[in-house]
């Protein structure tokens, strides 16, 4: 009979390890990418999950992890519309997954287009009737009984937000101001350079305002405030030698995947 989680054997899997880097506030990380969970648990012990990824076996290992704790999920959210932001598994329940209007609407015009990117990339096999289905926030606070706050951000992809949990002093960012991907622009955008510096500005401002102590990037390691200033640096020196067509000299670009999109996106600039 097959199993009713419909990941098959996967489904027994070990739970995945989950680091709290803040009172009831976890993270995993999943092995491709680098690609970070946080899993934000309320004292009932009912959990709110972000970006859970990547493969089917991973999202399978995480609704262990969430089981064998005992933790009940009761809503997702997505921080930008690539496929690998926007998985869920049926083990892990029939909820809301919430996200900015323009998040939910980019990610429901194409399904089937993040099943193939997922497929490609690495990630075969997701539910078609779940990859991309998220539900587009009303206002900015999400309606759950942990504080958490929807901070929508310019750059690297059209409805990007961050999660913000204020009572935490954790910011959930996305794909920006990360240790293993140097910044990945908006290329669609009419100007992404200016984007993507707009974004950046946003999420300082956000963490000074609320005093932000943990920074979870969607893809790498967490950090401190103080990491967090040195990414914003490391990120702004990026955009700048991109933008003056200088050679840029960073380490996140010996990874040769984080260097061909470097690569692509520098043709992009030049060519314009
Ligand atoms: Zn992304």
């Amino acid at each position: 009979m097959p199993d009713p989680g419909g990941a098959g054997p996967a489904a027994r899997r070990p739970g995945r390890e989950l680091v709290e880097v803040a009172p009831g506030v976890h993270v995993t990380t999943a092995e491709h990418w680098t690609t970070t969970t946080t899993v934000l648990v309320a004292r009932d012990g009912g959990c709110l999950v972000v970006d859970p990824a990547l493969t089917v076996g991973d999202l399978a290992g995480l609704a262990e992890a969430l089981r064998e704790r005992r933790w009940v999920v009761e809503a997702g959210f997505a921080t930008h519309p690539h496929w690998d932001h926007v998985l869920w598994a049926t083990a892990l329940g029939d909820v809301p997954r919430w996200a900015t209007p323009e998040c939910a609407a980019v990610a429901a015009r194409d399904p089937d287009a993040l099943l193939r990117a997922a497929a490609d990339e690495g990630a075969p096999g997701h539910d078609p009737g779940l990859v991309g289905r998220l539900a587009a926030l009303d206002g900015s606070v999400l309606p759950w009984s942990r504080p958490a706050v929807a901070v929508a951000y310019a750059g690297h992809a059209a409805g990007s937000a961050a999660l913000l949990l204020p009572d935490a002093g954790v910011l959930a960012v996305g794909d920006v101001l990360s240790d293993v991907e140097v910044p990945l622009l908006d290329l669609a955008s009419d100007d992404p350079l200016r984007d993507h510096h707009a974004g950046l500005d946003r999420l300082e401002a956000v963490a000074a305002e609320h005093a932000v102590e943990v920074l979870v990037p969607g893809h790498g390691h967490v950090t401190d405030a103080a990491g967090l200033r040195r990414r914003l640096a490391a990120d702004r020196a990026y955009l700048d030698r991109l933008a003056a067509r200088q050679p840029v000299e960073d380490p996140r670009l010996a990874d040769a995947w984080v260097r061909g999109e470097h690569e692509r996106q520098s043709r992009w600039l030049a060519d314009r």
